[in-house]
């Protein structure tokens, strides 16, 4: 089969880490241009835009959206009207609805369409999934926990109306929770700590019930962490305790230490569209970025001292 020929749209961060490797590095793609205002990557054709992308590359098949959550959707349009597949980056969007006018378009022009969650293809996630099918979830409790200085430089777009603030890192845990957990949670509670100068919340504090409304699932997301970072994720059931750590990298079982491996989530990613396309499917979960509108729905807002870069 001729590889799927793929163009990366927003030339960041993200799409220069781990996009162009995990592309480059799997035969089922090939990378053949990119659409960036400024960005671009040697040896690959650019273009400024997703609309001189489109019309000025030949037999493109996919796209991947690697843009902040804002701007995504726009493009996404035009792609699927294109009949390209699309890949989203996390966040999938800005707003939950923006995502059922791109399932809708995505079915009408049979394309795939995939709405990644990067953290659920950590290499301790599925393991820790099957461990607690069949298990009782007693509580379980999330620490995210890192410096947004050192994670997000320069990155103005994050702290703007649709950029999501902590929630940011933060999704991606809700994105491993709704994965795991062989039980629906609903939240109940939050409160959202919004520096005085910023449009985006610094921390947030989440409070979970399940179905019978006992307070099931707790979060803590927060930017303000020096020193080491912290992504875990402890569950206590009827059989003791899992602890995913290092987003999910590391998993412990009752204190042992069952998976320990290094960074695979995006090779994994795109093993994953690669099948979909083949299979004609799309995959898009919306849960965990419902959860963080329900946050900003239900949520107490607080205030603290302004944020300096
Ligand atoms: P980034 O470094 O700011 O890169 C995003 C790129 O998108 C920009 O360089 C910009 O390139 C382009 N862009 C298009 N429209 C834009 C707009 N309105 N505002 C700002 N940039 C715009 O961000 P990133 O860290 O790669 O994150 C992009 C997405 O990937 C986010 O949704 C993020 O959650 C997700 N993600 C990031 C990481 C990470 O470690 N950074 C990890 C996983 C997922 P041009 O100026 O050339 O157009």
């Amino acid at each position: 089969m001729a590889p799927i020929r793929i163009a990366i749209v927003g030339v960041g961060k993200i799409a220069r880490d781990q996009h162009v490797p995990s592309i480059r590095g799997n035969r089922d793609f090939e990378l053949v241009a990119t659409a960036s205002r400024h960005g671009t990557i040697e040896g690959v054709s650019s273009f400024p835009d997703i609309e001189s992308l489109l019309e000025g590359v030949e037999n493109l098949d996919a796209v991947a959206l690697c843009m902040p959550p804002g701007p995504r959707h726009s493009a996404a349009v035009k792609a699927l009207a294109a009949g390209k597949h699309v890949l989203l980056e996390k966040p999938p969007g800005a707003t939950v609805s923006e995502l059922d006018d791109l399932i809708a378009s995505a079915k009408a022009e049979k394309v795939s369409l995939f709405a990644t969650w990067h953290s659920r293809h950590a290499a301790g996630v599925a393991k820790a999934k099957a461990w607690l099918a069949n298990r009782t979830v007693r509580s379980l409790r999330v620490d995210w926990k890192e410096d947004v200085r050192k994670w997000h430089p320069g990155q103005a777009w994050i702290w703007e109306p649709g950029g999501f603030g902590v929630f940011d890192p933060g999704i991606n845990a809700l994105s491993i929770v709704t994965e795991i957990l062989p039980m629906p949670i609903f939240l109940t509670s939050a409160t959202l700590l919004f520096p005085k100068n910023r449009a985006q919340p610094i921390a947030a504090d989440l409070v979970f019930a399940d179905s019978a409304g006992e307070d099931r699932a707790s979060a803590i997301f927060d930017w303000r962490q020096t020193g080491p970072q912290t992504w875990d994720i402890r569950v206590i059931t009827d059989d003791g305790e899992l602890l995913l750590q290092s987003g999910g990298a590391k998993l412990f079982i009752k204190g042992e230490l069952v998976v320990d491996e290094g960074d695979v989530e995006y090779a994994d990613i795109y093993r994953h569209f690669a099948e979909l396309i083949a299979a004609g499917a799309s995959d898009v979960d919306l849960r965990p970025l419902r959860h963080v509108a329900d946050a900003f729905m239900v949520g107490r807002h607080a205030f603290t001292d302004p944020f300096e870069d």
